[in-house]
């Protein structure tokens, strides 16, 4: 239980380091398929997935392996999907002060499956966009677009 709920421990600047770097590239960039393992606060039970996240860089980058440890931090913890969703997309925001970011988060809930309405093969997709996801049609339907895809 202390590792599955270790992220409640642990900073986004924890998690980041010393991974961020001055850049001058405008590309969205797009880290897929970041595997997460999470637990429902409601029914103490595991949901897991995995979480798409994109960002429009203004200056500066961060380094591609700390994009899951960010996601971790927020995974690792008693959570429900929708807030891990925002809490990844607002510290993409904090860290790098991008021009825009996308969250999507496509997950099971043993809660689900295994009690209540016993459904075993939904899932639930959650997204977040914030700055030019939000605004700017084109990109927010290139990234849901990349996300369908190969998600
Ligand atoms: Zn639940």
């Amino acid at each position: 239980m202390a590792e599955l709920t270790a992220g409640q421990n642990m900073t986004v600047a924890e998690a980041v380091g010393d991974g961020v770097f001055d850049e001058d590239c405008s590309e969205m960039v797009v880290v897929k398929d970041i595997e997460f393992y999470s637990l429902c606060e409601h029914h103490m039970l595991p949901f897991y997935g995995r979480v798409h996240v994109a960002y429009i860089p203004n200056g500066r980058i961060i380094g591609l392996s700390k994009v899951p440890r960010i996601v971790d931090v927020f995974a690792r913890r008693l959570q429900v999907q929708e807030r891990m969703t925002s809490q990844i997309a607002e510290a993409i925001r904090e860290v790098l002060n991008p021009k825009g970011v996308g969250v999507v988060a496509d997950a099971v809930h043993l809660c689900m499956m295994m009690r209540g309405i016993s459904k075993q093969n939904s899932s639930t997709m959650t997204s977040c966009l914030l700055g030019g996801f939000r605004s700017d049609p084109r990109t927010r339907a290139e990234f849901l677009g990349l996300v369908r895809n190969f998600g």
